[in-house]
């Protein structure tokens, strides 16, 4: 046997007897989760539910699956050792999963695919999605393009006007985008839009939502179609180093690319996990969107999990730099994993997570997204206090493209010129 396949062999996931596997029937992980929606919607979720298990079982699904996210979407990403950023922090090796990769620039495209087969196999017609910056948007804009569905974006109106490129992406690519003007026309406002049309139009209508949240069975079927990062990332791992990393660290927006990173690796006693969320400006109302930091546990768009909100339950205003991590609640597997020990969680504010985009930039030609900007700074906080020998793999979940004229803004603000 090569030291490669021994190395395989040995870090075989541990079986599964004995511990229960999660979320529970109901939805539940541990006392977070769970399915709190108005009765209209029961009947989608019960039929999707049903779907997606019956379709995860079916290997021709799965086969599809693999084949598309190949084909078109350019998996596998690669795993990158980057050698010039680690030997500036003069730590430990900083490696990095390439989501930035893929086709439309995140890890978001994975989840689009996998629930737009799923639509198609239980016979819709039409996608329907939420979108805060419009990655999400695109990422199903483009999936309905390629499979043949008429495909509607839900976007708070405030939205539509910063986003403008991304609209017309949208627009493009053939979706109609409806600008919501209701409550303060961001995000939030659009995931209520979006489930009050499906409640309507289920029949021949698919919600394609973004990320490892809302409603049983959204959170675990986005986790297993995103659980693809990780399950590439710790067989790459073993090939190129015969063991696997001593910590991981992913940017935590709503969850998904972070869960998809962490769930393959949960039962790796020896492997250390780091949610990163947005500590924006600073940890006080409406300054910052670190859940975990400065939430507590309530119920938001279906799920039970943390959110900030205040002590009468309304929600509170939440800050970032980067969009894509700028709301008010988490995915229910994250804050089970956070409540069992499992997953550390940290957050970086707007200059950090700035900082990192440069640093990154500079040493490796590498732009990323401005949320995994967070995640990289935090790699590199780490990195410092570890042996040269260790090793640490960062989750860049997406390239910076589309950031570069809002970061080209803020340092002019600042009159920092390059
Ligand atoms: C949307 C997005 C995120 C945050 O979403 P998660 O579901 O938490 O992964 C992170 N990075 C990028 C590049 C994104 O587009």
């Amino acid at each position: 046997m090569s030291r490669e396949s021994a190395a395989v062999e040995k870090h075989r996931e541990a079986p599964r007897k004995g511990s229960p596997s999660l979320p529970d029937y109901r939805g539940y992980f541990g006392e977070f989760g769970g399915r709190f929606v108005s009765e209209t919607l029961m009947p989608a979720l019960l039929e999707l539910e049903e779907a997606f298990r019956s379709a995860w079982r079916d290997s021709s699904f799965r086969k599809e699956f693999y084949g598309m996210l190949a084909e078109y979407s350019g998996r596998p990403t690669p795993l990158y050792l980057a050698e010039s950023l680690s030997r500036e922090m003069g730590g430990a090796r900083i490696w990095l999963k390439r989501e930035d990769l893929n086709h439309t620039g995140a890890h978001k495209i994975t989840n689009a695919v996998g629930q737009a087969l799923l639509a198609r196999r239980m016979g819709k017609s039409r996608l329907i999605a939420e979108t805060g910056a419009g990655q999400h948007g695109v990422a199903t804009a483009t999936v309905a393009a390629k499979l043949g569905f008429s495909c509607q974006i839900y976007m708070g109106s405030e939205d539509v006007r910063r986003q403008a490129l991304n609209v017309f992406r949208m627009k493009l690519l053939g979706a109609t985008v409806s600008p919501v003007d209701l409550g303060g026309r961001t995000l939030k406002d659009a995931i209520s839009e979006a489930l009050r049309d499906w409640s309507r139009t289920v029949g021949e209508t698919h919600y394609l939502l973004g990320t490892a949240f809302g409603p049983h069975p959204f959170p675990l079927m986005v986790r297993t179609f995103q659980s693809v990062i990780g399950q590439e990332a710790r067989r790459q791992f073993l090939r190129r180093v015969g063991a696997l990393p001593e910590a991981l660290v992913a940017c935590v927006g709503g969850g998904s690319n972070a869960i998809g990173l962490f769930h393959p690796f949960v039962k790796d006693a020896g492997v250390r996990m780091y949610g990163v969320e947005a500590g924006g400006i600073s940890i006080s109302p409406g300054l910052h969107a670190a859940r975990f930091a400065g939430g507590s546990v309530g119920v938001l768009q279906g799920t039970r999990t943390y959110v900030l909100q205040n002590p009468d339950g309304q929600i509170e205003n939440t800050h970032s730099v980067s969009a894509g991590l700028d709301y008010s609640a988490v995915g229910p597997e994250l804050a089970y994993y956070r409540n069992a020990g499992r997953i550390v969680f940290d957050s970086v504010g707007d200059d950090e997570a700035l900082e990192a985009f440069r640093t990154l930039s500079r040493t490796e030609g590498i732009i990323p997204a401005l949320e995994s900007s967070h995640a990289v700074a935090y790699a590199l906080r780490l990195a410092r206090t570890l042996p040269r020998e260790s090793n640490i793999l960062v989750n860049l979940s997406g390239r910076g493209d589309k950031d570069v004229m809002e970061v080209s803004r803020i340092l002019e603000g600042k009159g920092e010129r390059l």
